[in-house]
């Protein structure tokens, strides 16, 4: 399922310049083979385009060199994998950041959002494991609030899954697959919000994403809103119509508000 590759005590170094060369949109970790991230004092790793010249991309040296390298095509990936590793988000390369780097993605402290119950499984046994062999008492209470964290959400995604045993536009209802999707978006949300199961919503993959992008949204009444980006032919490819409706419940109407001002993209 996953998609990150680890470049580390290579022979050489052919492995990575190759993968540097097939995924010229990637994104790399140079993480220092010294420094160890999982100290509290040391730096966060670092993240950089995968076309960086501050990489070093000699063969002989990158890899087998100070550093070692953790790819992926996906920030949030390697954002997750860092803590999962170090309890540690990720700190953008100077010269890439001017580039475009999109930093408002790597979000900081545990604020990345576990969406699919494996995930949200397997991040919790891996803390929960780490938690047992660590001695030092700053780092386990760390674990301790990212475990918390996680266990939030399952209970987040848990009362969500009771009020939306399916997904109200499709009907899809294998659990494994729905998105406890939120409307006023998780990174603009407080603490309390995140939480908030009135600002959730049950939603098919597909939903989730055209919700989440601001393809659609919802009117007060419930009707949904389809932007003209999505023409008809791909609605119905999506299947979606123009005539759809949500039942909006009362005290999740300001969240579907924020989502209307400020998510649902302008039409041009
Ligand atoms: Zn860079």
């Amino acid at each position: 399922m996953s998609n990150i590759v680890i470049f580390k005590n290579m022979p050489n170094d052919n492995e990575f310049i190759e993968w540097i060369d097939e995924n010229p949109k990637g994104f790399v970790l140079n993480i220092h083979r010294r420094q160890d991230p999982s100290n509290i004092h040391e730096s966060h790793p670092r993240i950089h385009f995968a076309n960086c010249s501050q990489l070093n991309k000699k063969p002989g040296s990158s890899t087998t060199g100070d550093y070692f390298k953790v790819c992926s095509n996906s920030i949030e990936e390697l954002e997750q994998w860092s803590w999962v590793k170090y309890q540690k988000g990720l700190n953008p390369c100077r010269i890439c950041k001017e580039k475009g780097l999109p930093v408002e993605q790597l979000t900081g402290i545990q604020n990345f959002q576990v969406t699919s119950a494996l995930s949200l499984k397997s991040d919790i046994y891996k803390l929960e494991k780490r938690l047992a062999s660590e001695a030092n008492s700053n780092k386990r209470t760390e674990i301790e609030t990212l475990i918390k964290a996680r266990l939030g959400q399952g209970r987040f995604r848990q009362k969500l899954l009771e009020l939306y045993p399916n997904c109200p536009l499709t009907g899809l209802d294998v659990q494994s697959l729905l998105i406890a999707s939120h409307i006023k978006p998780w990174s603009k949300c407080n603490n309390e919000e995140r939480l908030d199961p009135s600002n959730g919503l049950m939603l098919a993959p597909h939903i989730d994403a055209l919700f989440d992008s601001g393809l659609i949204t919802f009117d007060t009444d419930g009707t949904i809103k389809i932007h003209p980006t999505i023409d008809p032919e791909n609605q119905k490819r999506l299947g979606i119509a123009p005539d759809m409706k949500l039942k909006i419940r009362p005290e999740s109407e300001k969240y579907f508000e924020y989502h209307r001002n400020h998510v649902f993209q302008k039409e041009e």
